[in-house]
């Protein structure tokens, strides 16, 4: 590790449980984070702060003037452009030692050499269609995904497929219950939460990858930001499970 990056990451490296040897899986490491609304704009800036050596964004909006309130990487001249290619620079100014793609298709139309590969799958995405097609997408590559979202005052996180027997999304959620086309865009949001919860996922996502504490495999992690209450579910694979069993 050079000098400059010793001195930018020397707050990891102080951690024991990081350590240099933490800091250089973090900064060899591959990210894919999908969606730069409320929850992704604050992971983005999180894992290039962090130097998570390459990170993929994926997202084909464009920044609209009701997103300013809680997509905080975007400024008002914005307006109108996509938010991926904004998001690139800004981070890529932020930490120039990362290498940042884009994708500005949904994902399911982004290439697979961009993704594949990836250490981490982190879902910032904001509809059902999009995350039961992650879980698959994470089960078939088994990569890692780190689920996130937020609604009103109240939010959840939770690590899918860290292990052959960790449950996955879909164990939680049967998408024959969901609408998938329903997505936040008719609720509100309290715009910090976002910020609790995407912090939350980027945590999780370096524990994935540097190898220490414990992560929430297995479990379902719930906030409620009016009560102030934090609540952990367990959670089982389900041996029913259309998309994980066998
Ligand atoms: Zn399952």
């Amino acid at each position: 590790m050079k000098d400059n990056e010793l001195l930018r990451y020397s707050r990891h490296i102080l951690l024991p449980q990081i350590d240099i040897e933490g800091q250089e899986k973090i900064n060899s490491s591959k990210a894919v984070l999908i969606g730069l609304g409320g929850l992704g704009s604050v992971i983005s800036m999180y894992l290039a702060s962090s130097g998570i050596g390459r990170i993929v964004l994926i997202d084909h909006d464009e920044v609209e003037i009701s997103n300013l309130q809680r997509q905080i990487i975007f400024q008002t001249e914005d307006i109108g452009k996509k938010k991926a290619l904004i998001a690139q620079k800004f981070l890529q100014k932020l930490n120039p030692l990362v290498k940042i793609d884009t994708c500005i298709e949904k994902v399911q139309k982004c290439s697979t050499e961009l993704i594949q590969d990836a250490n981490v799958f982190i879902d910032a995405s904001d509809n059902f269609e999009t995350r039961f097609f992650l879980n698959e997408l994470s089960l078939k590559n088994k990569i890692p995904l780190v689920s996130g979202a937020a609604v009103r005052f109240e939010g959840q996180i939770s690590v899918f497929n860290l292990k052959p027997d960790s449950p996955c999304y879909h164990c939680l959620f049967d998408s024959s219950n969901f609408d998938l086309e329903d997505n936040c865009s008719t609720n509100g949001i309290l715009s910090p939460l976002l910020g609790v919860i995407a912090s939350m996922q980027v945590i999780e996502t370096l524990k994935i990858i540097a190898d220490f504490g414990t992560t929430l495999d297995g479990r379902l992690l719930l906030y409620d930001s009016q009560l102030v209450e934090w609540t952990t579910l367990k959670l089982k694979k389900d041996p029913d499970c259309n998309a994980c069993k066998g």
